[in-house]
């Protein structure tokens, strides 16, 4: 087998941090792009919750945050008098809303943080030609020292929306263009309105959005009513478009930069074939709308990576890998589906869709629970994998269930997240906020038999209300842990590596919990598999 586990063909946002999750994971790897560098225009640049804990793990979310805008609210309009006001800031994440940033800067961070963990990016390097076979694949490559064969075990290919290896490996693509033609720009704007605040305005067939991304700098879109207008008559037209369209809430200072862009709204049939993996805009893309693309790309390489560095291992079969596409698929499938479906409605010109439109913003208004399930869906907090087939059950307690994000929990000098990590499954016991005596030599015989079973790759963390002064032992200051996994008596709970919960249970048998790790590992095998 090639001594090269896994080759990553372009190094957008998906490419950059597949490269960081495969260093962090120690996977030998080399990440090629066609481009002389990263981007250097603001494309994405809504980073959500869910990204930016993610990011913490891989160690860039500070140096984002205090480079990015804070985004902790939408507002948004139909006509002049109705409207929705959606916080964010009440999400349940610890970063309290997502982050405005310009794509060029989040990519240029993932490089840096590439170089600190010692790998570097091949630019000017361009994929063409895709082979494999049972054993690896094979790629034709050319570089500034020129034509190169690389074969490696593994290939990811996040090389975006017009992938090279998608086509050459026959993967076809389903879904539709969104007809109507849009304006992507960078304004200096002057208003009233909240730096925090992502504004959106839709009227008779028209879209505006707009996203601070700090010292008066926006990031505009919008569609444009002209389908055929040139380049240059498009800039004219910005100034009218945005203060019209935002009924003067909004002054233009100055236009920065413009460009016109189509929507697609497209996903690939498969996510896999063979040894290739699809990730971010060569698997998905869609509308604008709500800023979900370069985020959807992010997590699918975090949900891929740590299960090609456990087949990679040789601590895991390869039909862990089999859950990427069980995994990724619906999710891509929802956003995909829900983005095309706002931009539709917002865009619609039907007086009965319009005044559709106005009552449910007005009924939302009054309705903070829904409120706040859409600013979980947002965020991208409450997508999750409960159809998972590493799954073995599917009970869960007070409506947290196996496959959702396992919750953060902020304590004073720590977090869960902090102390789960994000390199093994991690077993947390909750001995309850009344911890009964008795239940110590279950839960030791439990550890010894998970332990002789699973170790490494699996740690125990065990849940109490009080210092005991033992090692391993997570304080639950106030119980809050407890109570937000609805454990309050005591239970058990498995969080995967990227967070999310493989089984929660208030009763547990010590076979039901080996049974449930097993099948979280894609029935790992105690001792590494021969190959
Ligand atoms: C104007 C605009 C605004 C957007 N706004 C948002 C937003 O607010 N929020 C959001 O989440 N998303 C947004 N997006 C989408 C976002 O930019 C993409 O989802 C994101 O860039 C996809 O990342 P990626 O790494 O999958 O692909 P890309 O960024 O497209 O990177 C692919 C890389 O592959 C390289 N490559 C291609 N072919 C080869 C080859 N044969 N050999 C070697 N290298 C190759 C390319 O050079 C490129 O660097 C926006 C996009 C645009 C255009």
């Amino acid at each position: 087998m090639s001594p090269l586990s896994v080759l990553i063909v372009g190094a957008g946002p998906a490419g950059l941090m597949a490269a960081c999750e495969l260093a962090r994971r120690g996977l030998s790897f080399r990440v090629v792009d066609k481009k002389a560098g990263p981007t250097d225009l603001t494309n994405a640049a809504a980073v959500h919750a869910r990204t930016l804990e993610i990011f913490a793990h891989v160690g860039i979310a500070e140096r984002l945050v205090a480079a990015g805008q804070k985004w902790t609210a939408m507002t948004v309009r139909s006509g002049r008098k109705a409207a929705v006001h959606l916080p964010l800031d009440r999400i349940d994440s610890s970063f309290g809303g997502s982050l405005l940033v310009p794509q060029s800067v989040t990519e240029r961070l993932l490089e840096t943080r590439l170089t600190e963990l010692g790998g570097r990016v091949e630019w000017l390097s361009e994929v063409l030609t895709v082979e494999q076979d049972a054993k690896g694949v094979r790629v034709s490559l050319t570089t500034p020292s020129g034509v190169e064969v690389v074969e490696s075990a593994w290939l990811i290919a996040c090389d975006g929306l017009h992938s090279l290896v998608r086509s050459q490996v026959g993967i076809e693509v389903e879904g539709e263009d969104i007809e109507s033609r849009y304006l992507v720009c960078d304004v200096a704007l002057s208003s009233t309105r909240s730096p925090r605040e992502v504004v959106a305005y839709a009227g008779d067939g028209s879209i505006l959005g707009l996203f601070p991304l700090g010292d008066h700098l926006y990031r505009a879109i919008g569609n444009l009513t002209d389908p055929d207008a040139t380049k240059a008559v498009v800039e004219t037209e910005i100034r009218s478009l945005i203060e019209a369209r935002s009924f003067g809430e909004f002054e233009v200072d100055e236009v920065k930069w413009s460009s016109p862009f189509w929507i697609h709204s497209k996903m690939a049939k498969h996510l896999r074939s063979g040894r290739i993996f699809l990730a971010g805009d060569a698997a998905h893309v869609h509308s604008p709308a709500g800023g979900q693309g370069m985020n959807t790309g992010i997590q699918d390489v975090y949900n891929l990576s740590w299960k090609l560095a456990l087949v990679t291992a040789g601590h895991a079969p390869e039909s862990l890998l089999e859950s990427y596409e069980a995994e990724r698929r619906p999710v891509i499938r929802s956003i995909v589906h829900g983005t095309e479906a706002l931009t539709k409605m917002a865009l619609s010109k039907s007086r009965l869709r319009r005044w559709l439109r106005v009552a449910v913003m007005g009924w939302l208004n009054s309705q903070p629970r829904i409120l706040g399930k859409i600013a979980a869906r947002l965020t991208q907090l409450s997508l999750g994998y409960r159809g998972s087939p590493l799954l073995l059950s599917q009970k869960g307690v007070r409506g947290l269930r196996p496959g959702d994000r396992a919750p953060d929990v902020v304590w004073r000098s720590t977090s869960l997240y902090e102390a789960l990590g994000d390199q093994v499954h991690t077993v947390l016991i909750f001995s309850g906020l009344e911890p009964r005596k008795g239940d110590a030599e279950r839960i030791q015989a439990l550890e010894k038999r998970l332990q002789t079973r699973f170790s490494p790759l699996v740690r125990f963390v065990r849940v109490e209300p009080k210092e005991t002064g033992r090692l391993g032992i997570l304080v639950d200051e106030d119980g809050q842990a407890h109570l937000r996994y609805g454990l309050p008596k005591g239970g058990l709970a498995i969080v995967r590596p990227d967070q999310y919960l493989s089984f929660l249970a208030v009763r547990w048998s010590e076979s039901e919990v080996e049974k449930s790790l097993e099948v979280a590992l894609g029935s790992c095998l105690a001792v590494p598999v021969q190959r």
